[in-house]
């Protein structure tokens, strides 16, 4: 079997496009969708993923508010900015880009977010709801991972999905999500054994591991959805966590890297977004 490329690029213009028509409408409503990012320090892949994030923000009609803020920001100085963003009614989603200096505690940092302004899902009250299939304001990787398993048409349900890698960012939601939709989950990690094991019997698959080419072609199963979440910057370029070539033989689907889960992390970071920002319009009517 020859995998057909799931495109992370074309689902996300299109999402991008309709997340562009639903601002016009908003707008007329008098709300613009505001998104906050904070960026403390030089870090230079966290520069890139702040301008994407711009950007993108631009090019939906949204207000961007981008604080830069140097390496030697205090942690104190860091709650203050983001008080002062919970308090401020033209920002609908606050993102704090990590990683965060030694001399700030992310999870602190993170609790201090508004649950209902913290568009990346990472709240404690958001996990909570994740966990308890509340509503949630969804951490923006594993739910453009859903949505692109969505696109395929293929069902979830009853399906062994293996995800590879176990953070809090991409791995364990990712879990939680499969699991709502009803597929019969393992989560594999540093301390697995026989992780090839787990990898042969997944109909879908997710690498979120963060090492170039992990997942050899025969971790995969004939017919397998193949979702590879790494980015990995080599001298040849970006590379995932899965050895493209042959796992594409024998995968059904399969996401390439660059343009696939990468594109869909940002249209859903807009889309958190904006549905934060239509919640406010409709709370005022
Ligand atoms: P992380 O470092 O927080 O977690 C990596 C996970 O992989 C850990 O849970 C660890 O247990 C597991 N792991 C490490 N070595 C392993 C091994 N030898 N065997 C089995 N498991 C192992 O990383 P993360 O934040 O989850 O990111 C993972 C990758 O996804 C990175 O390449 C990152 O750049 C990428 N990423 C991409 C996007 C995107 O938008 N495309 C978003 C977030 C992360």
């Amino acid at each position: 079997m020859t995998a057909k490329i799931l495109d992370g690029r074309k689902l996300a213009s299109e999402i991008r496009s309709e997340i562009k028509d639903r601002t016009i409408l908003l707008k007329q409503r008098g709300v613009t969708p505001g998104l906050a990012v904070i960026l403390v320090g030089e870090d230079p892949a966290s520069k890139v993923y702040v301008g994407q994030k711009e950007k993108g923000c631009l090019e939906a009609g949204f207000a961007s508010f981008l604080h830069r803020l140097p390496e030697s920001t205090s942690q104190e100085e860091l709650l203050a900015l983001i008080e002062r963003l919970n308090n401020d009614s033209n920002v609908h989603g606050i993102l704090v880009q990590l990683p965060l200096p030694k001399q700030i505690d992310p999870d602190t940092v993170l609790a201090a977010i508004l649950p209902e302004k913290d568009v990346d899902g990472f709240h404690p009250v958001n996990v909570g709801r994740l966990v308890t299939g509340l509503p949630a304001c969804e951490p923006c990787t594993p739910k453009g991972i859903m949505r692109l398993l969505k696109s395929t048409g293929i069902p979830i349900a009853g399906k062994e999905a293996v995800i590879i890698g176990r953070s809090n960012i991409v791995g364990k939601p990712v879990a939680l999500m499969l699991l709502a939709e009803s597929a019969t989950v393992t989560i594999c990690h540093s301390r697995t054994e026989d992780l090839a094991g787990h990898a042969r019997r997944a109909d879908i698959l997710v690498a979120a591991v963060g090492r170039p080419r992990f997942v050899t072609g025969d971790m995969v199963k004939e017919g397998a959805v193949v979702i590879d979440v790494g980015i990995n910057r080599l001298e040849e370029g970006l590379v995932g966590d899965v050895d493209y070539e042959p796992a594409a033989e024998r995968a059904s689907w399969i996401t390439p890297v660059p343009g696939g889960v990468g594109p869909m992390t940002i249209a859903m970071l807009l889309e958190n977004t904006l549905e934060q920002a239509e919640k406010t319009a409709s709370a005022a009517r």
